[in-house]
């Protein structure tokens, strides 16, 4: 174990009950390196071509591939300088810190290579302790806490680890041949510390590091086709199958989803909930919807997959769209609406089938609206349909549906 936070602690306790001398040569360093983080941030031009660095090589193959090809993702918010700034400020106030802690630190910011299978990559190491390499980090309240903290820990970090952090560290110690010593974390809300550190055996963790930034470097190089790393999931609403499929947490903050899962990604207010502000979700697959298109294409055969489509993302309007010949068969406006709260309108669909062997039909009303009419949609379709009934897509979802 590290003795590095409490060193910390100590001084930042004593620090908050008297004034204390500081080194004017580590104040002198700290305004450099202030100066250079908002140089870098704010003037220095950014490079234009994609380059594989420590920093970047172990994030998923398929966001090194958009990254590499140029493609264009989505557009960084006003205030991503800012938050870029603050990681740098913070890592400058934490080498500070450190050094005025007592921490010997025995290299700081050092350029490092690392070769391998005739390649090199590159990147700069946060500081050297007691002969490990560490890496500084500002995290946000959450990852702080369960990630990197006491909720969290180096495996919780190395089982989703979606920006390389666990490549990077081993990779800038292996080109050091000494240990990677772990990450040295602050929240940048509260100012708090943590060390998460790597475990005492962590001899699989490095060599799938490494084995991992060697197959991505490989991959950039020999121009692999692009792949999807990860799939879409099945959504869950209170532990239940909705049906609908969504983006994982990866998927959902990648800036190049929307290139990556084309026009059928749709970002929603989650579909089931009856909350008054429900989260936003990135749908990939909506199975209601694509039920209606794929009935009303099996029952008007006349028309094609142009006349009844499934609306896209942003699409205002109708949830499935239909042309002006399509319209002409089926003139309605639709919208697809599937969600738990349904409940009491089933109870009394349920409660017409009790009454004998026709087909259920309830009738439905509140106060000032008009009576609404409550049928199996199968038959509605089939009773807007005269001439062509064809089953096999509805055979089809009804085989879905048990999946
Ligand atoms: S959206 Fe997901 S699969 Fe596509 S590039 Fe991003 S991380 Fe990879």
């Amino acid at each position: 174990m590290t003795d590095i936070l409490s060193k910390v602690q100590l001084y930042l306790d004593k620090v908050a009950k008297e004034p204390v001398k500081i080194s004017d040569k580590m104040v002198e360093e700290f305004g450099e390196a202030c100066k250079s983080a908002l140089r870098k941030q704010f003037s220095e031009e950014r490079r234009k071509e994609f380059k594989p660095r420590m920093s970047n090589i172990g994030r998923p193959l398929c966001q090194l591939q958009m990254e590499a090809k140029n493609v264009q993702g989505e557009g960084q918010p006003y205030n991503v300088k800012m938050r870029n700034t603050f990681g740098d400020l913070i890592e400058a106030l934490a080498v500070f810190v450190l050094k005025s802690a007592g921490v010997k630190l025995e290299d700081e910011q050092k350029t490092v290579k690392y070769k391998f299978n005739g390649s090199s990559i590159e990147g700069r190491l946060d500081v050297k302790i007691d002969k490990k390499v560490w890496d500084i980090k500002s995290a946000s309240p959450y990852s702080f806490e369960k990630k990197f903290g006491t909720a969290g820990g180096f495996e919780e970090v190395a089982k989703d680890d979606a920006f390389g952090y666990v490549s990077q560290g081993y990779l800038y110690s292996e080109s050091e041949k000494i240990p990677f010593g772990g990450w040295i974390v602050i929240n940048k809300s509260t100012g708090e510390w943590t060390i998460c550190e790597t475990p005492l055996a962590d001899d699989q963790y490095r060599v799938k590091a490494i084995q991992d930034a060697k197959e991505n470097l490989k991959a950039l190089e020999n121009k692999v086709p692009f792949k999807r790393c990860f799939n879409d999931i099945e959504e869950t609403y209170r532990t239940k199958k909705t049906g609908n499929r969504v983006l994982g947490t990866i998927c959902s903050f990648c800036p190049y989803k929307l290139p990556c899962w084309g026009s059928k990604l749709q970002l929603l207010r989650q579909q089931q909930s009856q909350g008054k502000n429900p989260k936003w979700v990135w749908y990939t697959d909506r199975r209601l919807q694509n039920w209606v298109r794929d009935s009303l294409r099996g029952l008007f055969l006349a028309l094609t997959d142009d006349d009844i489509k499934v609306a896209i993302m942003g699409e205002r309007g109708a949830d499935v769209k239909l042309s002006k010949k399509a319209k002409k068969v089926f003139p309605y406006d639709i919208e697809c609406k599937n969600t738990e709260g349904w409940k009491k309108i089933y109870d009394a669909y349920d409660q017409a089938s009790s009454h004998g062997n026709n087909q259920p039909l309830v009738f439905i009303k509140m106060n000032h609206r008009e009576p609404l009419v409550i049928v199996d949609a199968k038959h509605f379709m089939r009773l807007n349909n005269a001439g062509f009934l064809t089953e096999p897509v509805m055979v089809r979802y009804e085989k879905d549906r048990n999946k």
